[in-house]
């Protein structure tokens, strides 16, 4: 049976692995000094039509968190949605590697904040008892699933930099959200306002990499200081960086996101036609979050069928779809599921 608990459980592509071999070739320098960790800026530059400053990680969660302490002083707030990711499943980082920012986690449907949750927030500003409005943070796609579209996004940073905000997008699944979408880069990141992406790999199949992106290099400043002693500049950085490139080469990275996305629709189809079986968010990305009766869940729990429940808005049983799931896996899962309904 195939495992549908998340993205990052299936192996990585065989482009990215391609890249790595190919990487471990030939001796480099370290710590980033290598061409293709040099050539990272300008690759990215020419994904988003714009001069950009990037910044390799590991994880989802320091690229996150470091994003985060480049925008946001020790002593300010960051607006996010209540079940997103660095509120809810990053045990503090933000708040470590900001130095104690607070962070705010504000309501909002499907699992996107909108202009209307925000505004309210927004509080306490040149108050010395108060933590300082600084940061903005949304999911793209978000924890649900959900997609901001490009206006959604312009709204938000609007208000955000009209209140002297600055935005940060979490791209987990930045590449589902895009061809989703059907847009440029550019249009769902900085011609939409947002200062800082959290550009990830790993879900979409690279082994560990993700990238920090500022679209405004002056901002950089003493960047390199937190990303050194955040422990993510690595001494064989050219592994991360050959995933990256190898990731964004012909478009792999895109092709990878319409089969997830395209898998994911599948399932979503299949599972809402099964009597007792609700659909809890609409299926914009690649997961599918379902309501499934008690009995059912217990039924695939004691078959040994992996599954990840969620309290979201209710209690949500999440499927996710990956760059090289198969239509046949789908299927099986809708008939097991069908099976145990
Ligand atoms: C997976 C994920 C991350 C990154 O998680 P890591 O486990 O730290 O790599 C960040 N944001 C979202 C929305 C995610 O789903």
């Amino acid at each position: 049976m195939t495992n549908f608990l998340s993205d990052n459980v299936t192996v990585a592509c065989p482009e990215v692995i391609a890249g790595v071999v190919d990487a471990n070739n030939t001796p480099a320098l370290p710590y980033g000094e290598d061409s293709l960790s040099l050539e990272l800026s300008k690759e990215f530059s020419d994904v988003f039509e714009t001069e950009v400053s990037v910044f390799p990680a590991i994880t989802g969660t320091a690229s996150n968190a470091l994003a985060l302490a480049a925008l946001t002083p020790s002593y300010g707030s960051i607006y996010c949605h209540r079940f997103s990711h660095i509120n809810t499943e990053e045990c503090g980082a933000p708040e470590l590697f900001t130095g104690g920012a607070k962070l705010i986690p504000i309501p909002g449907k499907n699992g996107k904040i909108t202009v209307k949750d925000l505004v309210p927030a927004i509080s306490g500003r040149g108050d010395v008892h108060h933590t300082q409005p600084s940061t903005v943070s949304i999911t793209q796609a978000s924890e649900a699933g959900t997609i901001y579209g490009v206006d959604e996004i312009a709204d938000i940073s609007e208000t955000a930099h009209a209140h002297g905000l600055r935005v940060h997008m979490d791209g987990a699944r930045f590449a589902n959200a895009l061809v989703r979408l059907d847009v440029r880069p550019a249009e769902i990141t900085w011609k939409a306002g947002v200062d800082i992406l959290s550009f990830g790999g790993t879900k979409n199949g690279c082994l560990a990499a993700e990238a920090i992106i500022f679209f405004n290099p002056k901002e950089v400043k003493d960047f390199h200081y937190l990303h050194k002693r955040s422990g993510q500049l690595l001494s064989k950085m050219k592994f991360v960086s050959a995933q990256l490139k190898s990731y964004l080469k012909n478009g792999i990275w895109l092709r990878n996101a319409r089969n997830a996305n395209e898998m994911a629709d599948r399932l979503s189809k299949g599972l809402s036609e099964l009597s007792g079986v609700r659909l809890v968010y609409p299926t914009e990305s690649n997961e599918v979050f379902v309501h499934l009766p008690h009995p059912v869940i217990e039924k695939l729990n004691a078959r040994g069928v992996p599954i990840n429940t969620f309290q979201f808005d209710c209690l949500a049983t999440r499927f996710v779809t990956a760059w090289n799931t198969k239509p046949q896996e789908v299927d099986s899962l809708i008939a097991t599921v069908e099976t145990h309904s």
